[in-house]
């Protein structure tokens, strides 16, 4: 199905990635798993699934790719538990292929991101088979698993091709293509935070992939109560905005583009497996939860004014051995902290730099507030819309206390060198009562 790339961003964004070949969305596409393959891959499929994805697409894509001449086995995981993303199951998967073998990921969030690092050690290229609209890592050159308890970003070669069918993708379940819209919808405050980053001359914004991921994003997020009920052009909508968001990954060299502090607040619940019900929470509902917080404490930021900023702030503020200590406090000793420390160091300024960033926070505040709140939507829209699509909004719906919620938006910095509102707070000092106004009435 050739598309128009002038006018089509996912084409276009296709087109200029080194690993992404093809991504075909539509309905019915499944019966075209076989014609995919054979324009990408060569020799066996392994077709990696558990029972949930495996019931919802494994019987039409193995029957896709027998029609075509396509050898399969299958590998599937049996759940309960759903699998976890760690490293230690990739490397499962690893030595489970066969030489020559192509791994087929029939699935999500955690099959695609263990496949795509098996795949990735192997130097071998993947089909991913998407079966919900419920995050953004189809396309992205990284993944998101745990390592000894520490969940960072690995960075891997996103699948080569790409197949979601709208059929399959609309009859997920609810609460998946609700994780989806809380996965994209994090991606407003994360704009708001490379802008921060932008301003301060530490991180520009990179012109190729802030289009991709904020170019249509509130057109993605528009409709939550059609993404809610199924409706086709909605879920197209919303797995192309993932898709893309993806692309953007990619194409930028890291997650920037799609991930701030939402994410970091999310990854530290990851980190802790926070379950509810005895499943684990997803990434999508941590984000969205970590979204709303982190607009809460934008409405707040957006109410002060930093032109009156006290410079000599950063004569008080912490030194790094400080920062060790709280991490310390924090997370305890062990792999975690360590991770914590080193990006953390990586991000400390001394005094005088920490000085002349407040100068600079005063000098641009007008400028700044403003990009900002054009970016920006204030947390009570963003709460009814992730509600009205099905995902949570409030930490109490996934578990979360209100003492639990302000550890985790007071510790969620450390674990990341990159820039965000959690560190312009840190460093202005205001991050304790923005914290505090964030928080829900106790
Ligand atoms: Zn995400």
């Amino acid at each position: 199905m050739p598309t128009d790339s002038a006018a089509d961003p996912l084409a276009r964004a296709v087109a200029q990635s080194a690993s992404v070949a093809e991504v075909l969305i539509a309905p019915g596409a499944i019966a075209q798993a076989g014609a995919l393959y054979r324009r990408h891959f060569t020799g066996p499929a392994c077709l990696i699934a558990d029972d949930a994805s495996w019931a919802a697409a494994g019987p039409q894509a193995e029957a896709a790719l027998n029609a075509a001449g396509i050898a399969t086995r299958r590998h599937i995981l049996a759940i309960p538990p759903r699998p976890k993303p760690t490293v230690e199951l990739a490397d499962s998967l690893r030595h489970m292929l066969a030489p020559g073998e192509t791994p087929v990921s029939i699935g999500s969030g955690v099959l695609n991101d263990v496949t795509k690092h098996a795949a990735f050690r192997l130097d071998r290229p993947y089909l991913c088979i998407g079966t919900a609209a419920s995050m953004d890592g189809y396309t992205s050159a990284g993944a998101p698993l745990s390592e000894k308890g520490f969940k960072k970003t690995i960075p891997c070669r996103p699948a080569r091709a790409v197949l979601g069918d709208l059929d399959i993708i609309a009859r997920a379940p609810r609460a998946m293509t609700g994780w989806g819209y809380g996965d994209l919808a994090g991606k407003v405050p994360a704009g708001a935070d490379w802008i921060i980053a932008d301003a301060l001359g530490l991180e520009a914004i990179d012109t190729v992939a802030w289009p991709l991921v904020q170019g249509g994003l509130r057109g993605w997020l528009a409709n939550p109560a059609a993404i809610a009920a199924g409706d086709p052009a909605a879920i197209s909508g919303l797995f192309r905005g993932l898709t893309l968001v993806g692309l953007a990954m990619e194409l930028h060299g890291s997650s920037r583009p799609a991930s701030g502090a939402d994410h970091q607040i999310a990854h530290l619940w990851e980190m802790e497996d926070l379950s509810q019900g005895g499943a684990r929470v997803s990434h999508g509902a941590c984000v969205a939860v970590g979204c709303s917080m982190t607009l809460r404490l934008y409405d707040w930021l957006l109410a002060q004014d930093l032109t009156r900023l006290d410079p000599s702030h950063a004569d008080r503020a912490p030194d790094l051995d400080a920062k060790f200590a709280a991490i310390t406090a924090a997370f305890g000793p062990g792999e975690i902290a360590a991770r914590a420390a080193e990006e953390t160091r990586a991000k400390h300024i001394d005094r005088a730099a920490h000085r002349d960033r407040i100068e600079t926070l005063r000098r641009i505040w007008p400028d700044l507030a403003a990009r900002l709140r054009a970016q920006l939507m204030p947390a009570a829209e963003m709460r009814a819309a992730l509600h009205a699509a099905g995902a949570p909004s409030d930490a109490a719906e996934i578990g979360v206390d209100r003492a639990a919620l302000e550890r985790t938006t007071r510790n969620a910095r450390f674990l990341r060198s990159r820039y965000t509102v959690l560190d312009l707070l840190d460093e202005t000092g205001l991050l304790e009562q923005a914290i505090a106004a964030a928080l829900p009435p106790s």
